[in-house]
């Protein structure tokens, strides 16, 4: 029998979740899952570039997370999560996403610093204080970026929303999700008083570099296209 190996050690000091599972492990299998949603195959290419991280140690990675059996890797098909894979990954961003709303409800974080606090802390998340958390925030199904939170059970909740960048001018829409990854884009959002929920009217969005003009309560804006593609937008039904 081999003894314990660095990640075995590293995963029992800081308490993770799983006592054979490291917090670098638990980073692997969210970005899989990340990349999974947007393309069947995920090569460990796609993978080194998300993590960015190079391909001969996220070779090595995938090596041990198959082993696991947290993955199955193939040539053909690339890197895929099994159902315990999944399970670990979506309890995973089930503590991130608890955490974020903790931190800024709770805790009072402003949103653009709740991303990288939340990368660290979900790793060390026990069952009791996810319990809590999700007690005390009154058992919440978006955190604030509007990310969904998953459930307890591993479900996803799925929205259909669509990208700010894709819609007609005159549209009214509610503002549903942001992506969590850019403080800066955070920022300027809360800046012009844009959240999650709230209300705005597209002005034009120019097919060429997807700028969004739109209009808000607090005047006219101009969203750059790379941020208005990241933004998830819901239509407001006329009544
Ligand atoms: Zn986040």
């Amino acid at each position: 029998m081999p003894g314990p190996t660095p990640a075995d050690n590293h995963a029992r000091q800081s308490g993770s979740l799983h006592s054979t599972i490291s917090p670098a492990m638990e980073d692997y299998l969210k970005a899989i899952y990340r990349l999974q949603q947007g393309d069947d195959r995920v090569t460990t290419l796609a993978l080194a570039a998300e993590l960015g991280l190079s391909s001969p140690s996220v070779t090595n990675m995938v090596k041990r997370l198959a082993e696991l059996s947290l993955v199955e890797h193939s040539r053909y098909y690339g890197v895929r999560l099994t159902d315990a894979g999944t399970k670990i990954a979506l309890e995973v961003i089930r503590h991130h996403r608890l955490l974020e709303l903790y931190l800024a409800d709770a805790m009072g974080y402003d949103w653009d610093k709740v991303h990288e606090e939340a990368e660290r802390l979900e790793h060390h998340v026990s069952r009791e204080f996810e319990s809590r958390m999700d007690e005390l925030l009154g058992h919440p199904q978006y955190d604030p970026h509007g990310d969904p939170i998953p459930t307890r059970q591993g479900k996803m909740p799925r929205a259909s929303w669509q990208p700010l960048s894709d819609q007609r001018p005159g549209t009214k829409v509610v503002l549903r999700r942001v992506s969590d990854r850019d403080s800066d884009h955070l920022r300027f959002l809360s800046e012009i008083g844009l959240a999650p929920g709230t209300d705005l009217e597209v002005v034009t969005c120019e097919p060429d570099d997807g700028d969004c003009r739109i209009r808000t309560e607090t005047g006219a804006h101009t969203i750059p296209g790379e941020l208005a593609s990241c933004m998830q937008v819901e239509r407001i039904r006329k009544s």
